[in-house]
This record gives structure tokens, C-alpha cells and sequence, in this order.
């Protein structure tokens, strides 16, 4: 147990490409005592599990090439300069600028001097020659790292060989010219990803990070100026003797050590802490990766990060985790990387072959025919040799084209999509995204505001007269009484009807009775302990099972339930003292939404949603949702989910926003929440997030996912086609170095502008 948990968390510095960061993983994970390890391209981050020493893995980085930077906020700083300006201050990026400086000097001087012999002969060689090497420099210093890593060959291996190969026959200006493209290939994919990563940090402003902290109410304004109880003067400063503990909503980076924090269901742990009260079982897989939830009981050490189930917990903040806010975020960015979608894995298993298999070839290539049948080696007066044919079929067969064109779509639409707001944790769900065509709606949070207004209040002894609204029962004080129960315990709630009940009581300056025990029950309400007494306060469907309520009453349930309205019942101890009903409008979006979504190609949408048959309903037929299911507990969504998936194959999307859906989300082909309003719980399922709730994002979304298949589709034929001719064209004997330098970098530049493509607003 100790050792699981042990982690690390480095930054890595000057990793350029995507491939980099496999090949850094790979070559990790295979220290001894590693667990896990994972390196994400786009945040620089490594992390991993494992009883590993920090040093062995630092020398395992250093030896591969790459320096350690520590980790920390690093990344929630946005980086000096424009994003030009950063990119061309990158060493590699310099030394590919300088390279090319050299080869369109050479190639000036070229084009100045043709015809005449004005150039001395040495000076196109030299130009070419240091062009060639200052761009070579990095590739191949990467490829040396990978072969002495042990870890076969690889691109960088492959185009160093090439252009190496180029210069030893003569042929500067090709073997300066493909290196330097090359590079230049992957300053546009750093490019790309640069970009990623700033989307995704302007992502994090979107978030609202807030923790609710007990705090005493210290040198109080609206107190000041009365006599102390004690009778020692006029209060002043200090403790207010009467306003005692208050909670507030704090930003989690005001929170400091000793505070006292409460945590709801499904809410985020905010800081490291031990367990004060309450009991829960935590989601801790973001922090240690373990899957099960752990219990957490007083004195128990929870981790900030992690998620608190359905108790309540109070904590004491034992050590400020100053990035967790960050972290979170990035864990989500970290996941996109290292989820490959089905292309990228299709590419990587295929250039683990592959790549290999041509470098032998082509050794075979440039050996065999002189040495078997006395074929020129190097070239003659009237044919290319042998070395010359190897040389430009190893040159078409790079498979950089292949090895470049999903990873630089897919960082672009999780880029673009970013911009919208839209976090989408990699490339499958992108990919999974573009294959939806049956979308599955939960209803309060998603489809609605989720700013329910209480309507009516009844009590069960029919006292006051009920049916006119807030308005009326506004003054009978059996119903406030049971308003000011049922706000003791969803105080401890995130559900948007809990909001709404303590908002109103708060109006209503009702006094605050203190609830204990308080226990979410998902889909269904919350239960808890108000003095002696226990108090449940939930939908009708759970009070229809368990516990008995007037026939009277239920009548005049189901009436404000075909009104539309949400209701809940309140029980308090033995007795049942009434119900509330509320009204939550959908939200503007919603329409618009679903009209977008249809043009989308999206055939069918299912409203599944814990709320009562009446209000599912007709919110359905305001915003037009083909299918509405009602009344599911958390597994019956899953189950709905299901069906969905066997009646329509692996392209159904859930949204949701609460605890409840979770489960669902998880099932779906995509999971999407809503990001601001939605609980953590359901923010962590989702494979996509919506981080400003904007409904209207998800249909662009989708279209978004396509556009990406589209182009990766396309990127991987036309790389392979073209390779195919000149290949073709190689064997024939026809090809040149030329023709060879433009197929293969040339495609590769094609196929990254047109992923790149995708960036444009
Ligand atoms: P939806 O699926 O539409 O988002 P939920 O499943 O979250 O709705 O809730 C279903 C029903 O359960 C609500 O209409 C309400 O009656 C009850 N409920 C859920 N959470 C609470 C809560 N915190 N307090 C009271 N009732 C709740
Ligand atoms: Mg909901």
C-alpha cells in the first residue's frame, strides 16, 4: 500500500515531439521498481509510481536526452512571450533556423552563379555541410539516445542515417535539405502542441476551484459596537461572541493550514487534510490510481485531489498542496496523451516494424547487387549506384508522414476544442465524439438551469392552503419549519435542488439548525440527523417505497408533478411534514442545442433523468427530446445506457452533470459533463467536459470529432499513397534524392499543415 502510492512528479524539459515522449515512457517504465509511468507530451509531465529512486529515473531522463525541471505550478504560468518568440528561442528550433539559413544561402549562391564557375567548388559543400549539421544536431542526438536505450530504431536513427548516407556520395544539398525539413516538420507539431497546452491552461480559469471553510467570524463588522455578554465593554476586535462558526466559499488558494473545510458529496478534496467528522468512502484513482473508493473515517488522511463519495466530511487542511488545482486539470490534459486513439496505436505498432524492416532493406539494398552481381556501388557516368538507390528509398520509406499525421490532428482539435471551451481528455474520446449519433441527456443541470425556484410549499396536516404558490405559503410556519429542516441537511449537498432549498431558507432568514450524519442518497435525496431526530428529505419515488404518506397528499404531489414541477418530500423523525415543489426552467440553450445536434447527424436523443415522470415530460415536449425515461436510480442509467448501446452500436453519448450520472457517463461511448455546474465526481468520469456549461459547444464538438477523423483518415492515406509511387518509382530506378526529399518531408509537411488546419478559428 505504501509503495502504490509512492510517486513522483517531474517535469520534463526540452521534449519536442510526441513520439519523444513514448519513447521516454517506454524506456522508464522499464526501470527497475517502476509501477507505472507516464509521460504526457503536451504538459511535459512525468509521472511515476513505483519504488523507484528519484535519482535513477532523473539519470534515466538525462541519459535519453532530456533535462528535469521540478514540477510544481510551473505549468499554470503562462510562459513569457509571444508563442512565436517562445518557439524560436528553443535550441532545436534555433539550430533547424540556422540550418536553413545556411541551405538558402547555398542555394542563392546557386541560383547567382549558374552558368559561370564564379564560386569556388568548396563553398556550396561547406554552406550545405553546415546546414546539414546544425539541423542534424538534435535528431540525431535523439536517435543516438534511443538506440543506446535500447529501444531500436526510430525515425531520428532513420533520417541521420539518410542524410548522413547523402553527404558521404556528394549529394550535400538533398542530405541538408531533408534534415532540415525534417526538423522543421517537428517545430510545427511543437508548434501545435504549445498551442494545445495554452488552451487548455485558459481552460483552467473556466473552473471554479472553491472549497467551504469553517471559519470563526474574527473582528466582525455587524457586531461592533454592542456590550459584551460579560459585561466588559463594547466589542470590538477578535472573536465575535455571536456570529460562532460560519462556512464560506473560498477560493481553495486562500485555504491555509489548520483550517476547517467541509466536503460534500461528489465535491473535490481541496487540500490535503485529516478527517475531522463524518465518514465516506474517496475516490483517490487521480491521486494514487487505485479504483476502488477508500473509507474515510475521523482521523483518516485524505489527499487533496481525490473524491469524496456520498457522506460528508469535515477535515483539519494538514499541508497546502499550493498546485492541486492545476494538477487536477493537468491530470485530466496528462490522460489525453497517453489514451491513444485507435490510429495512433495502429501507426506505432506499424513503425515499430516497420521502421527497422526498412533500414534493413535498404542496407540490403546498397550491399546485395554489387557485391552478388557486380552492380555499380557508387554511382557511374550513366546510372545511380546501388548506395545512391538505398539511400533515396530509405529517404521515401521515413515514416514521418504516418508518425506525425494523427498525433499533430489530434492535438489540434483538442486545441480547437479548448478554445471553446471544451476539455477533451485525448484522442479517443475525440475520435469516439465524431462517431456519435445517439445522444442521452440527464435532465436538472443539464438540459434545465439548474437554478430551481421553489414553487409551493404543503404541509402534511393541510394547514395552510396549498397550490398558490411561494407567495402564499410564504406565512404558515409549519412550512417554514420544514424548510428549515430540510436546509440543515442540504447545506451538505451539491444537488442544484439543495442550492435551492438553503438559498430560500437563507431568504427567508430561517433559523440554521445543525445537521449531522448527512448522507447523499444519489438520484433519490439526502438523509441525515437534525437533533435526535432522523430526517430524510428526497423524491416522491423514495418515499413511495419505503415510507408511508397520505393518499391526500399524494394526490396533491402528483398534480404539482403534472404542473411540471420537481417535488420533495421531508420527513422528519416518525413524521412526514410535507413537500416542496419547484420549477426549473431548461435552459436557453437547450432548443438550439438539440436542432444543432440534428444537423449533426445526431438521430435520436433520450432524456434520462432521476425526476418524476410530469416534469420529465414536459420538459421533453418544450425542447422536443425524442425519448424520456423518468425516475432511474444512478443504475437504472446505466441500464438505459446499455440498451442504447446494443441497439445502436458503439456511438452513444451521455451528458450529466451530478453524482448520479456518473456511473452512466462511465458506460457511454462518451461520457460528457458540464464542467462549472457539474460535480467533480462527474467532471472525473467524463471523457469530455463542457467547462463553461455552454450546450450549444457540444453539438461543435461533435462536428469537431469528425472533422478530426476526416483529416486523419485522410493524412494516413495520402502519406501511404504517396509513398507507395515513389517507392515504386525507387525500385524502378527512377527516382532521384530530389524526388525522394520532397516525397517523404514534403508529405509530411502537407499532412501536419493540414492537421493543423484545424487550429484555425
Ligand atoms: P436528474 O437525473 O434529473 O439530474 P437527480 O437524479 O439528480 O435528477 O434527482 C432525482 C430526484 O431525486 C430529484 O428530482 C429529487 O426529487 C431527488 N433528489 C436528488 N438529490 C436530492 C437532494 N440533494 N435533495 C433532495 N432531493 C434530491
Ligand atoms: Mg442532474
Amino acid at each position: 500500500m505504501e509503495d502504490t502510492a509512492r510517486e513522483l512528479n517531474l517535469r520534463i524539459a526540452g521534449m519536442d515531439c510526441a513520439d519523444c515522449a513514448a519513447k521516454l515512457e517506454g524506456s522508464i517504465a522499464r526501470l527497475e521498481g517502476v509501477r507505472q509511468c507516464r509521460v504526457d507530451f503536451m504538459t511535459a509531465g512525468l509521472r511515476v509510481s513505483g519504488p523507484v529512486d528519484r535519482e535513477q529515473v532523473v539519470a534515466r531522463v538525462r541519459a535519453l536526452g532530456y533535462d528535469v525541471a521540478e514540477p510544481g505550478p510551473v505549468a499554470a504560468v503562462e510562459p513569457a512571450g509571444g508563442r512565436w518568440l517562445r518557439l524560436v528561442r528553443q535550441p532545436r528550433n534555433v539550430a533547424t533556423l540556422v540550418g536553413a539559413g545556411f541551405i538558402l544561402v547555398a542555394f542563392g549562391l546557386r541560383l547567382i552563379s549558374s552558368g559561370q564557375a564564379a564560386e569556388p567548388g568548396w563553398l556550396s559543400p561547406l554552406l550545405f555541410g553546415l546546414g546539414g549539421l546544425s539541423g542534424l544536431w538534435f535528431p540525431a542526438r535523439a536517435g543516438w539516445a534511443t538506440l543506446r536505450s535500447g529501444q531500436g530504431l526510430d525515425m531520428n536513427v532513420l533520417m541521420t542515417v539518410a542524410a548522413l548516407g547523402a553527404f558521404a556520395i556528394g549529394e550535400y544539398a538533398e542530405a541538408a535539405t531533408v534534415i532540415v525539413l525534417f526538423s522543421l516538420g517537428e517545430a510545427l507539431e511543437g508548434y501545435t502542441v504549445d498551442r494545445a497546452r495554452d488552451s487548455i491552461r485558459s481552460l483552467m480559469h473556466l473552473a471554479p476551484t472553491e472549497a467551504t471553510v469553517v471559519r470563526e467570524c474574527v473582528d466582525c463588522q455587524e457586531c461592533q459596537g454592542r456590550p459584551l455578554p460579560d459585561g466588559s465593554g463594547l466589542y470590538r476586535s477578535g472573536a465575535c461572541p455571536w456570529c460562532g462558526a460560519e462556512e464560506q466559499r473560498v477560493a481553495v488558494e486562500t485555504l491555509r493550514v489548520g483550517d476547517r473545510v467541509i466536503v460534500k458529496p461528489g465535491e473535490r478534496i481541496p487540500m490535503d487534510g485529516t478527517v475531522l467528522r463524518g465518514r465516506s468512502a474517496v475516490n483517490q484513482a487521480p491521486i494514487t490510481g487505485e479504483s476502488l473508493p477508500v473509507e474515510k473515517l475521523p482521523a483518516s488522511q485524505v489527499f487533496a485531489g481525490s473524491i469524496n463519495g456520498d457522506g460528508v466530511l469535515e477535515l483539519e487542511v494538514t499541508r497546502l498542496a499550493a498546485d492541486n488545482t492545476l494538477s487536477r486539470l493537468i491530470y485530466l490534459v496528462e490522460q489525453a496523451q497517453t489514451q491513444k486513439n485507435r490510429a495512433q496505436r495502429f501507426v506505432d505498432r506499424f513503425a515499430r516494424v516497420y521502421t527497422p524492416a526498412v533500414v534493413g532493406a535498404a542496407a540490403l539494398a546498397a550491399l546485395l547487387p554489387p557485391l552478388a552481381w557486380g552492380a555499380p556501388f557508387l554511382d557511374t557516368a550513366s546510372e545511380h549506384g546501388w548506395l545512391y538507390r538505398a539511400l533515396t528509398m530509405l529517404v521515401i520509406a521515413c515514416p514521418c508522414a504516418l508518425v506525425i499525421a494523427t498525433p499533430v490532428t489530434v492535438v489540434s482539435g483538442i486545441a480547437a476544442a479548448a478554445r471553446r471551451g471544451v476539455l477533451i481528455k485525448g484522442g479517443t474520446p475525440l475520435e469516439a465524439l465524431g462517431r456519435v449519433r445517439v445522444v442521452a441527456f440527464d435532465k436538472t443541470g443539464t438540459l434545465t438551469q439548474g437554478q430551481p425556484q421553489l414553487m409551493e410549499t404543503a404541509c402534511a396536516d393541510a394547514c395552510c392552503a396549498s397550490g398558490n404558490g411561494a407567495e402564499a405559503a410564504a406565512d404558515c410556519q409549519h412550512c417554514d419549519d420544514m424548510l428549515a429542516v430540510a436546509a440543515a441537511l442540504e447545506r451538505y449537498s451539491s444537488h442544484p435542488l439543495a442550492r435551492a432549498v438553503t438559498a430560500t431558507a437563507e431568504q427567508r432568514a430561517l433559523p440554521r439548525l445543525a445537521a449531522e450524519g448527512v448522507e447523499n442518497l444519489p438520484g433519490q435525496g439526502v438523509r441525515g440527523r437534525v437533533g435526535e431526530r432522523q430526517v430524510v428529505v428526497g423524491s416522491h419515488g423514495l418515499f413511495h417505497d419505503e415510507r408511508l404518506h397520505q393518499s391526500e397528499l399524494c394526490e396533491r404531489l402528483a398534480a404539482a408533478e403534472a404542473n411540471g414541477h420537481t417535488t420533495l418530500l421531508v420527513q422528519d423523525g416518525g413524521a412526514l411534514r410535507g413537500y416542496l415543489a419547484f420549477s426549473d426552467p431548461p435552459r436557453h440553450t437547450s432548443r438550439d442545442m438539440l436542432a444543432a445536434l440534428r444537423k449533426a447527424g445526431v438521430l435520436r436523443t433520450v432524456m434520462l433523468t432521476g425526476d418524476n415522470p410530469g416534469v420529465a415530460g414536459s420538459v421533453a415536449d418544450e425542447l422536443g427530446i425524442d425519448d424520456v425515461r423518468a425516475g432511474l436510480m444512478p443504475e437504472n442509467k446505466v441500464d438505459a445506457v446499455r440498451n442504447l448501446l446494443t441497439t445502436y452500436g458503439d456511438q452513444v453519448a451521455m451528458v450529466g452533470d451530478g453524482v448520479n450520472d456518473a456511473p452512466a457517463l462511465a458506460a457511454a461511448t462518451v461520457g460528457i459533463a458540464m464542467g462549472a455546474g457539474g460535480t467533480a465526481q462527474a467532471l472525473e468520469t467524463a471523457d469530455v467536459a463542457l467547462m463553461a456549461d455552454d450546450l450549444l459547444q457540444l453539438p461543435a464538438a461533435i462536428r469537431l470529432g469528425r472533422r478530426v477523423s476526416r483529416s486523419v483518415r485522410f493524412n494516413i492515406g495520402f502519406a501511404l499513397a504517396i509513398k507507395a509511387v515513389f517507392l515504386g518509382a525507387a525500385v524502378l530506378g527512377v527516382a532521384t534524392l530530389w524526388m525522394a526529399v520532397f516525397a517523404d518531408m514534403g508529405a509530411s509537411l502537407l499532412v501536419t499543415l493540414n492537421g493543423m488546419r484545424l487550429l484555425r478559428r
